[in-house]
């Protein structure tokens, strides 16, 4: 049975997850970024937190397990090994390959440095979910704090390769202006312009655009299509390392 995924808005643009086995009764939570919420939502519930899954170092992430923690005192934290020395006190440390059971479902712990080294992402195929927080992210991607453009590419790329079905679950709210970005890149991309007018609407409806689906990344996401002829001719790179085309793509956008 798939897991209950529900998403928690947090702070101004940060989202948390809680993902529920609802026949073991077990509930992860993906990041911390703020406690009130998702002890609300634990609450609302009636959900019993028994892990918590970290997904980087950053404090917008991480800050809000303490709080987190004195309510649930015996819930495990689970983060990347690479990262102990700058995460807060973990009970499982994890590396690429190694798993996790959350009730009957199993995730995957899947490497995805480059916003920062060390940053990991968890991949439930039985629940079509992976949780990619500041990796890949809902039209755009993490800015590279940490790894390189290479590194990052090759992070995406093992996103991308997972199936197409699978919904993201990503770390912030930016997807409006990750649009704006986009539409800078692939100006005549019709998938793209109609997700960016479902954007618009939502956001004015105050919806949240995270999760997205893989899919639909695929199609519309410039930083999952550096590979792509018309993407490359726009940027005038036709023919180069796609890791190169990621680069410069990245590059424009931390100048936009
Ligand atoms: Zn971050
Ligand atoms: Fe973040």
């Amino acid at each position: 049975m798939p897991l209950d995924i529900i998403t928690i808005p947090c702070l101004q643009d940060n989202y948390a997850f809680l993902a529920h086995d609802p026949v073991s009764g077990e509930t992860a939570l993906v990041d911390i970024p703020e406690a009130a919420p998702i002890l609300a939502a634990l609450t609302q519930r009636n959900w019993k937190l028994t892990h918590v899954l970290i997904t980087h170092h950053h404090d917008d992430h991480v800050q809000g397990l303490g709080a987190v923690l004195a309510a649930y005192p015996d819930a495990k934290v689970i983060g990347a090994a690479a990262d102990s020395h700058r995460l807060p006190d973990l009970n499982i440390e994890v590396a690429e390959g190694d798993t996790v059971r959350i009730g009957a479902d199993t995730g995957y712990v899947i490497d995805v440095s480059g916003h920062t080294v060390g940053h990991i992402a968890f991949h439930f195929p039985q629940s079509a979910a992976v949780f990619t927080a500041d990796s890949l992210m809902a039209l755009g991607c993490g800015r590279l704090f940490e790894g390189t453009g290479p590194q990052m590419w090759a992070s995406l790329s093992k996103l991308a390769a997972l199936p197409a079905e699978t919904i993201v679950y990503s770390g912030h709210e930016y997807t409006a202006a990750n649009a704006a970005f986009a539409l800078t890149i692939e100006p005549d991309n019709p998938a793209l312009i109609s997700r960016s007018e479902a954007i618009t609407a939502a956001r004015a409806a105050q919806t949240p655009t995270v999760p997205s689906a893989l899919a639909l990344e695929l199609a519309t996401n410039p930083f999952l299509r550096a590979a792509v002829p018309s993407v490359q001719a726009h940027l005038g790179m036709q023919g180069a390392d796609p890791a190169a085309v990621f680069t410069e793509i990245r590059a424009r956008k931390d100048r936009f």
